[in-house]
């Protein structure tokens, strides 16, 4: 790390540096939260942390989970911060490793703000988020020149766990890729909605759960048969769901299985790949 030749900032101590892990794969970390990583005192990590990530702290940095476990209730956004504002305090260097990217659904801004308030300096090192990442490794460009000029990243729940009141189904139907967050647990309802607004059952639909871990699972399916395929399939959290054409790129693109077979037996020829300049 060290003798990578690199300008890296210097970790002083009493900041925050809120870091993005990734999605899983512990390759998938910044070099710049590696080195925030190998030079902390104490890493406060939330449930969706690979488990490779967190290997990868400096020897006899404290680490202090920050997510639900045992039933128990998870603690809140206001005590996670106090804690951070805490460690702080003490003069430690405080590592906040969030799964993906903190800023993308992820209540980085949150803990950011708080910071912020207490006048804690911090810095914000940016992570692969799971709705780009999670679609790499299942061989689904995020936007494909022919198909898709906008994408739209989406939350399945709001703070309650319940579909987000303040979405617009009918503008969000129209946009040609969606890729939604926390969504498995109300995908009948998603679902629904988007075919209410108007979109074709025939929508092509990945489900990517543990993406970008050996675990990683698809489901590739369509917007009429995504409830049902995701319950016969038993699904599991966490996951990221695709809605639109990119999905079908999977078939040609999935190198994490192995391309050529499922290449050759699929549909290829009738996709719109754009090609030249
Ligand atoms: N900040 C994170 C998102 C946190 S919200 C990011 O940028 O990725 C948690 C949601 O992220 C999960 O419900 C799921 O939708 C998605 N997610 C995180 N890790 C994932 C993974 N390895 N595979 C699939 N989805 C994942």
């Amino acid at each position: 790390m060290d003798d990578l030749p690199l300008d890296m900032p210097a970790f002083e101590p009493g900041w925050v540096w809120l870091t993005g892990a990734g999605p899983g794969d512990a390759g998938l970390l910044t070099v710049l939260g590696l080195h925030g990583l190998r030079h902390a005192d104490v890493v406060v990590y939330d449930a969706l942390v690979g488990q490779g990530v967190l290997r990868l702290a400096r020897p006899g940095a404290a680490l202090e989970y920050a997510g639900k476990r045992g039933g128990k209730p998870s603690p809140s956004q206001a005590d996670i911060s106090h804690r951070l504002v805490q460690l702080a305090g003490e003069g430690k260097r405080v590592l906040r490793l969030k799964g993906g990217d903190p800023f993308v659904f992820g209540r980085g801004g949150e803990e950011a703000l708080a910071l912020a308030r207490a006048g804690v300096p911090f810095r914000i090192v940016p992570g692969v988020t799971a709705g780009i990442g999670g679609l790499a490794y299942a061989g689904i460009p995020v936007t494909h020149r022919g198909i898709n000029t906008a994408v739209t990243f989406v939350t399945g729940h709001d703070a309650h766990g319940k579909l987000p009141e303040s979405v617009d189904w009918s503008v969000l139907a129209a946009s040609p890729v969606l890729v939604f967050y926390m969504a498995l647990k109300n995908l009948d309802r998603i679902a629904a909605r988007l075919l209410a607004a108007g979109r074709q059952p025939t929508t092509p639909v990945a489900i990517i759960s543990n993406a970008t871990l050996a675990r990683q699972k698809l489901v590739e399916t369509t917007l009429g048969g995504c409830v049902l395929e995701a319950r016969r399939r038993q699904v599991g959290p966490p996951a990221v769901i695709v809605v639109g054409e990119v999905v079908r790129l999977h078939a040609i693109l999935d190198w994490w299985r192995g391309a050529a077979e499922t290449a050759a037996e699929s549909g290829v020829a009738e996709l719109p790949v754009a090609v030249g300049g």
